[in-house]
């Protein structure tokens, strides 16, 4: 017997970007399909045209662009389908699970507050008339007596009484077809196998589960995904932060991290480990371990899982991530010098950074150009009591290091010997020879900066401070 393929979709309606929950989403559906070797789809549902853009078409692309999310086959465009959610409204008409509804604008809102009155769904008085009628009608599905009940993979069973449901359009007056048919229509002609979107879509499973059997069409397994909230347990918006997934990518998140977090974000894997890069996501995702508790937002999981893809980055990679923004904050003009110090400290900097943005931050002390500036306060760090007279000390001895021996270890040698000979601490001397290599910017570990600032460099940079301060210098 053959295994019926799995075939799950992302179906974004374009009206604005790609967001973190609709992310989620695509992903969920990308590794739910991968992971049993099936087909993922895209399709943008542009049916309602006055909200539908060609930018927020492009954003949505762009963003699963950007998180490495392909589709299988062509995008589906909804409004090219018209014809066929047509087609289904009119066999729905004919076996009588639907009817024309003539109810003008003031008859519906008559119909509807009174239906809230009673606390009773809208049910049009057109749905048992036979008559034609010479007016503009919608084509409205007529919700059958009893009950529907629905299997979810993330919620369980649900059944609701279908007196919770209007009796919904389907076709709009001017002939357009609404959301609730077409997805219904294009999910059985795209052969979906699985439905997996978010939780608000739930109460829609319902009112689709109708028309699908009213259609005479096999149910497709649901899989519905609790929202994020803020960190706050309140539902996700602007207030808590960047939320398309550009805005993250311009926060300096990579695409991996971004996925992996989102992933872990109310799925849980048996031990509960938090790296997956992308061959173990494929290997092990399953719809199992959703939690259908809403998940909540953790900026510093966020964090820490982006700085562990950071950290396993290849270090080419990073360069090029690194480049593009030192290149677009104008402030560093990147010749090859540095571009290969930026490579050779790569593993320094990439294992204290969070996201790109910290990357730079962290890389800027290798950038900066002589004489370097300080600030008022941080020249106080020259006036320390002999700090002038141990930076001078400390350079002599640099300079005995011969270029071949320039590397971490001897550097910290020459370091602890200096130390042990002054009988000194390491503040007296590590603070104002870090002041005056990296005007206080973020640094790792003295030697490690002498190291990949290289010895020209390094001399340079202090004899800058030896020369501007030489008054300080004792004899
Ligand atoms: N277009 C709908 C939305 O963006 C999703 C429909 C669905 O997944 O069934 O909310």
């Amino acid at each position: 017997m053959s295994v019926k393929k799995i075939i799950t979709r992302f179906a974004p309606s374009p009206t604005g970007f790609l967001h973190i929950g609709g992310a989620r989403t695509a992903l969920f559906n990308y590794y739910f399909a991968k992971s049993l070797n099936g087909e993922f789809h895209l399709r943008i549902e542009d049916t309602d045209k006055i909200r539908s853009t060609k930018e927020a078409t492009n954003a949505i692309i762009e963003g699963l662009n950007w998180l490495e999310i392909k589709h299988d086959g062509e995008i589906v465009f909804q409004s090219a389908n018209e014809e066929h959610h047509i087609k289904a409204a009119h066999k729905l008409l004919e076996t009588q699970f639907a009817y024309k509804c003539y109810a003008s604008t003031e008859e519906l809102e008559t119909l509807r507050t009174e239906a809230l009155k009673t606390g009773k769904s809208f049910r049009s008085p057109y749905r048992n008339k036979k008559s034609e009628q010479n007016k503009p009608y919608t084509i409205r599905f007529r919700v059958p007596d009893g009950n529907t009940q629905i299997k979810d993979l993330v919620q369980g069973s649900i059944n609701w009484d279908n007196t919770n449901f209007d009796d919904f359009v389907l076709l709009r007056a001017d002939g357009t077809p609404t959301y609730m048919l077409a997805v219904v229509v294009d999910d059985h002609n795209m052969n979906i196998t699985h439905v997996v979107r978010g939780d608000d879509h739930l109460i829609n499973a319902g009112r689709q589960a109708m028309v699908y059997q009213a259609l005479g069409w096999t149910i497709p397994t649901w899989a519905h995904l609790s929202l994020i909230h803020g960190p706050d347990g309140k539902k996700l918006s602007k207030r808590h932060g960047a939320l398309s997934v550009q805005e993250y990518r311009d926060m300096g998140y990579l695409p991996s991290g971004l996925k992996n977090y989102l992933l872990k974000l109310g799925w849980a894997h048996g031990n509960d480990e938090l790296f997956f890069d992308e061959q173990s996501i494929t290997k092990v995702f399953s719809t199992k371990g959703v939690n259908s508790a809403p998940a909540r937002l953790d900026f510093d999981k966020m964090d820490y899982i982006n700085g562990q893809h950071i950290m396993r980055e290849n270090d080419e990679t990073l360069l090029t991530l690194l480049t593009t923004i030192i290149k677009s904050k104008n402030e560093y003009k990147l010749n090859d010098t540095l571009k290969k110090r930026l490579l050779d400290a790569m593993p320094s900097l990439k294992s204290r950074s969070k996201n790109l943005i910290d990357l730079a931050d962290q890389a800027e002390y290798l950038l900066l150009s002589r004489p370097l500036h300080f600030t008022e306060k941080n020249k106080k760090s020259f006036h320390k009591n002999g700090a002038l007279e141990h930076l001078s000390a400390l350079t002599f001895k640099l300079k005995c290091l011969e270029e071949p021996e320039w590397n971490n270890d001897n550097i910290q040698q020459v370091i602890e010997s200096y130390l042990e000979v002054k009988n000194i601490g390491f503040g007296r001397l590590g603070q104002p020879v870090r002041m005056a290599l990296t005007g206080g910017r973020p640094s790792p570990d003295l030697s490690l900066v002498l190291y990949y600032l290289g010895k020209n460099e390094t001399l340079l940079r202090l004899q800058n401070i030896t020369d501007e301060y030489k008054d300080l210098i004792e004899e």
